[in-house]
């Protein structure tokens, strides 16, 4: 693939031809204050007219290095062209029917090519919905209808979505639980490995901590199922010592409890594996996907033991857009871009390149407390120097002065102290190394003291 394949002749340079936000993106926050509600936040206020490659061109000509991919999102690229050619092709077929009313062959295409991609080569079925809220929602659904058991286990740290049952399973109140309760019941928090942050536990000992705990608050028997990122998304990147999710694995097996791994933030490529979970061979019973799925079209998919996905009741499980057919045919070709492109090697050589830099940039300054992530998922965390106090005020600082400079990063972490970086695989080698040069002169021109 070339990145002039991918760009939709978007130039591949970072290009700031108006400060940020220029006049035009300006205006627009205007009208967005006056007419969208206040709770819909903005990370960077530029309003975006093209992409594509590693560009994101803002209302005002503005080029800016995308290292977001709009949360983990577009990881084939923004207007990929064989999502482009399927997209346009089915807009003019039809855009609906239901596929719980007349069903069409691309939903199913898509389930037979998650049953063949997925960890483990069991018997699988897969549901589609559309967004990884909901995804997790009917992950939990499921597990309880085959079960039979009410409960649900979460880790600290966790996020798994804005509806009322995934508020339940986050964990972090701001931004996104204040206030919006009563939450669902039945949901109960245990200790995360967090290599940072809890003293050199290995994993498997991280896992008997949280086993434990969950035997004596819950009782396995009451417990349908456990729910985990192999990699945590908003909750910081958090990437937990070997053997954890395997010995939990295990546990759940011995136990009769559903695993499910949500890998909606980081399926698809995005942490050199096609799915986080199989970096250490760890089979899920049940895997939640969304956002990387479909080239920027909104879907999510449940994928698991055939036994456990067809315990529901037929109409139990469904929804009027859930694997709408423009979504489907992205999600093919976003999946055919993925194998054909080679982009599972691609996100190696994206860690590979960052990582380098990013350690380098840790050696030099004692605010980066640890760099960790995987494939096109890596992340810094910023604390006060010699400690692991977390520093929010100078991540939201860096985070700024990049936007300034033309580099979209996002912050994430229960304290706010995480910078993360998350490109698209159709980023060019030149567009990383000028963002991580943005990034080390942003660091060196930042200095402030929370
Ligand atoms: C984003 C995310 C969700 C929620 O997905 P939405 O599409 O925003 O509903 C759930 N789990 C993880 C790990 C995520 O990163």
């Amino acid at each position: 693939m070339t990145i002039a394949e991918t760009a939709a002749g978007v130039e591949q340079r970072r290009r700031l031809v108006t400060a940020i936000p220029g006049p035009a993106s300006q205006a627009l926050m205007d009208r967005k204050a006056a007419a969208v509600a206040g709770g819909v936040g903005t990370t960077l206020p530029v309003f975006a007219v093209r992409a594509g490659g590693g560009i994101v061109v803002d209302a005002d000509g503005n080029h800016l290095i995308d290292l977001g991919s709009g949360i983990a999102v577009t990881t084939v690229g923004n207007s990929a062209p064989r999502v482009v050619a399927a997209v346009q092709a089915q807009v003019a077929d039809f855009t609906h029917t239901c596929f719980m009313i007349t069903p069409y062959e691309s939903y199913v295409a898509v389930a037979e090519a998650l049953n063949r991609l997925t960890p483990g080569d069991h018997a699988k079925r897969t549901a589609l919905f559309n967004s990884g809220a909901e995804a997790v929602e009917n992950a939990v659904k499921i597990a309880r209808s085959f079960t039979g058991r009410p409960a649900v286990v979460v880790f600290d740290h966790a996020y798994h979505g804005r509806t009322n049952l995934t508020m339940a399973m986050t964990a972090k109140n701001m931004p996104y639980k204040n206030g919006f309760g009563p939450f669902a019941p039945e949901v109960y928090r245990a200790p995360l490995s967090y290599p940072f942050r809890d003293g050199g536990l290995d994993g498997a000992e991280a896992a008997r901590r949280a086993i434990e705990l969950i035997s004596v608050q819950v009782g396995a028997t009451n417990l349908a199922a456990m729910v985990i990122e192999p990699i945590q998304g908003e909750g910081g990147f958090v990437e937990p010592a070997p053997g954890f999710l395997s010995t939990l694995a295990a546990w759940c097996r011995e136990s009769g409890v559903v695993f499910v791994a949500d890998e909606v933030q980081t399926g698809f490529a995005r942490t050199g594996d096609l799915f986080a979970c199989e970096h250490e061979g760890v089979v899920p019973d049940l895997i939640a996907t969304a956002k990387g799925i479909a080239g920027g079209l909104p879907l999510s998919a449940v994928t698991g033991r055939a036994e456990i996905m067809d315990a529901p009741h037929v109409g139990g499980l469904g929804g009027t857009y859930g694997g709408n057919p423009l979504a489907c045919v992205a999600a093919l070709a976003a999946i055919e871009t993925i194998e054909a492109d080679g982009l599972v090697e691609r996100a190696r050589q994206i860690e590979q390149r960052m990582k380098s830099r990013l350690e380098d940039l840790a050696r030099s300054d004692p605010r980066i407390g640890d760099v960790r992530g995987r494939g096109a998922m890596l992340a810094v965390e910023l604390v006060v120097p010699g400690t692991t106090q977390p520093d929010a005020v100078l991540t939201r600082a860096v985070a700024a002065a990049a936007h300034r400079a033309g580099v979209i990063v996002l912050t994430c972490g229960t304290d706010g102290n995480v910078l993360r970086f998350l490109p698209p695989l159709s980023i060019s080698d030149e567009l990383i190394d000028d963002a991580l040069d943005v990034l080390a002169e942003t660091f060196r021109t930042t200095t402030v003291t929370s």
